[in-house]
């Protein structure tokens, strides 16, 4: 496994790997890997000829008081994963190598964003759209994968790439969970001991909430009830919407998504199912 760190180079990589005839499988990271990332690398390789992870955390897509100092990181841990999992190359630039200048061009991820946590993270997912679209030209990738964890970042780039007709498929992975339930996430390291015993009751929670869903009830007092007094974090949102479109009118597939404030960690988690419609 290969890991390079500037622009010039990965094109290099690129246009020989593209030459021999091979497809390009690209799994975008910020890196602290765990089985959820791994879960990705390991769809890629079955779909592509090469896999490419990106490791990169991003400065655009966290807000002045968000954790992008204290963003877990671990290049060394990461290369080891990644090789052992079958990455053909690591991209792991400087933030002066994806962003030498100001951008004089934005990308908004529009009305998608009014939700969830777009509503609370202004200018998130413009941050996200903006590395990923360089992400997606500098690698040429055929395939990218995205986890359903972050399924608000899924629909979003979904959207990008149908409106803006970027040449590769998005593919879709499942939430990879701890055996408790607690979805994987880079962020867990950063639950207190008691958080991380709390942590688990967000996914038990969302179960709850389907169920009153699909029965006609509503998921999000059931939801709240369940949490209420058992942890110790904020709740920043519990919402049902419609997925991928993310509205308030639901028919068919639906997401009841969750953030929870801890003290360090800010978690989120979602199922997405089917509801009938009205
Ligand atoms: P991150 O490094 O947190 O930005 O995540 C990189 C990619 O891994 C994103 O597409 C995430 O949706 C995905 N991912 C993160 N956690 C999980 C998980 N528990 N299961 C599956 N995919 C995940």
């Amino acid at each position: 496994m290969r890991t390079i760190e500037t622009i010039q180079e990965l094109k290099a990589w690129v246009k020989e790997t593209k030459g021999s005839g091979e497809t390009i499988g690209l799994v975008p990271t910020m890196g602290f890997l765990h089985e959820g990332h791994i879960s990705l690398v390991n769809k890629a390789k079955a779909e592509n000829g090469r896999v490419v992870m990106s490791i990169f955390v991003n400065p655009a897509q966290f807000g002045p008081n968000e954790d992008f100092d204290r963003y877990p990181r671990d290049l060394e841990r990461d290369q080891r994963l990644a090789e052992q999992a079958g990455t053909d190359v690591i991209f792991a630039p400087s933030a002066e190598e994806m962003y030498p200048r100001e951008s004089q061009i934005s990308i908004s991820a529009g009305a998608l964003a009014d939700v969830l946590c777009g509503a609370k993270r202004p200018g998130h997912f413009d941050g996200v759209l903006k590395v990923v679209a360089k992400l997606f030209h500098l690698t040429e990738a055929d395939r990218a994968y995205f986890g359903q964890k972050d399924a608000q970042q899924l629909a979003i780039i979904e959207s990008m790439v149908e409106d803006y007709n970027f040449p590769l498929s998005i593919r879709r992975g499942e939430t990879v969970r701890e055996e408790d339930g607690l979805a994987k996430s880079s962020r867990n390291v950063y639950l207190s001991e008691a958080e991380r015993r709390e942590a688990p009751l967000l996914q038990q929670a969302l179960q709850l909430g389907k169920q009153a869903a699909i029965e006609g009830r509503d998921p999000v007092s059931v939801v709240r009830q369940y949490l209420d007094g058992r942890i110790s974090g904020e709740i920043d949102y519990i919402e049902l919407l419609s997925y991928p479109a993310l509205a308030k009118e639901i028919e068919g597939e639906a997401i009841l998504a969750i953030a929870v404030q801890f003290e360090k960690a800010r978690l989120i988690d979602n199922l997405i199912f089917h509801v009938k419609g009205n």
